[in-house]
């Protein structure tokens, strides 16, 4: 199969203060033409520093891809200069962030920093950079785009300004869209806005996301498949359905039961208890076995390997070996 993107065995360490701390530690993953992958997991575990990979965005020093490719149509974009993934970056993928203050310059008119993007990437003229700013604009659901076109960020609220980057983000057409916690800084209301213009900007343009989140909620909403992260591996991957009712690693059987329930009475959050491994010393096994609380002696001392579960889905926990004891998931997952 042709992907668009694949990464192979992708390792990143950042050099801090005289230690060695592996952000992300092997790991491989595929995307395919046109779909929206989740990559989940709590803050620490690898899936912003895997995204920044990707775009060639991993300051250096202090931080250094130390293994692995990141094939985008079959070229390294490990191996690409500065000035190359320049190229790539706002053309053939792009990004959005979490807080889209920081993503916008809060001197400049939002049209202007929209047309930069395709005069810089596209050739287009400043009239029809312009018309094309404005068409983004009503793309994204902003009223009165001729008008807005000339205001500054500040003039804009905060669902409002997230748009606003999101049409900068696909301003020339990109075939990838990044999505880091795009919806974290909204309220739920706005929050679900973003999430439906994305849904249906992607129906639109075919652009395949990758969405990181720690927020199972938002998966669910957006994505197809989804990659588990923690302590710098992935350690399940499945299509939504597999991952949500059918999930085989404690960790994410953890996630999920965090998850607030449709129609639960309390909104209170089982948290995982425990905090996440310390990457510039990453355990020899299985990095959630001190949180797990199916923890085996060989999970402490050696790495599981992937279990194939179907073609789509595989995990990485002793739990799948034949050898270990029957476990459950917990009755708390489910929606
Ligand atoms: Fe838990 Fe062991 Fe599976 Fe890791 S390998 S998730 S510690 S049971
Ligand atoms: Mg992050």
């Amino acid at each position: 199969m042709d992907h668009l993107l694949e990464i192979k065995d992708l390792s990143v360490v950042f050099h801090i203060f005289g230690a060695d701390v592996q952000a992300v530690r092997g790991i491989s993953l595929q995307l395919n033409k046109g779909e929206t992958l989740a990559i989940v997991g709590e803050s620490g575990s690898g899936k912003s520093v895997t995204s920044k990979a990707v775009m060639g965005l991993i300051p250096n020093p202090p931080g250094e891809i130390a293994t692995g490719e990141v094939l985008f149509e079959g070229k390294d974009l490990v191996k690409y200069s500065k000035k190359q993934m320049q190229k790539v970056r706002g053309k053939d993928i792009s990004m959005i962030f979490q807080d889209p203050m920081t993503a916008l310059n809060p001197t400049m008119k939002i049209g202007k920093q929209i047309m930069e993007g395709l005069i810089k990437h596209q050739s287009l003229s400043k009239h029809d950079a312009k018309n094309r700013a404005i068409e983004l604009l009503q793309l994204v659901g902003i009223p009165n785009p001729e008008k807005r076109v000339d205001e500054y960020p500040h003039q804009f609220s905060g669902g409002m300004r997230q748009r606003v980057v999101i049409a900068i983000a696909l301003a020339c057409n990109p075939k990838i869209l990044i999505a880091d916690e795009p919806t974290t800084a909204l309220d739920v209301t706005i929050q679900a806005q973003i999430l439906d213009l994305m849904r249906g900007l992607q129906e639109k343009t075919g652009t395949a996301i990758i969405l990181i989140t720690h927020d199972l909620g938002v998966v669910a909403n957006l994505a197809q498949r989804v990659a588990v992260m923690y302590g710098g591996k992935i350690v399940e991957t499945g299509t939504l359905d597999e991952i949500f009712y059918n999930p085989k690693h404690p960790y994410t059987w953890g996630l999920l039961s965090s998850m607030p329930k449709l129609h639960a009475k309390t909104d209170k959050l089982l948290a995982i208890p425990g905090t996440p491994p310390d990457l510039s010393n990453p355990p020899k096994g299985c990095p959630f076995a001190p949180r797990c609380p199916h923890a085996m002696k060989v999970c402490t001392e050696h790495m599981p390997a992937y279990t194939e579960l179907s073609a789509t889905q595989k995990a990485a926990c002793w739990l799948l070996d034949e050898r270990a004891p029957k476990v459950d998931p917990p009755a708390t997952i489910g929606v």
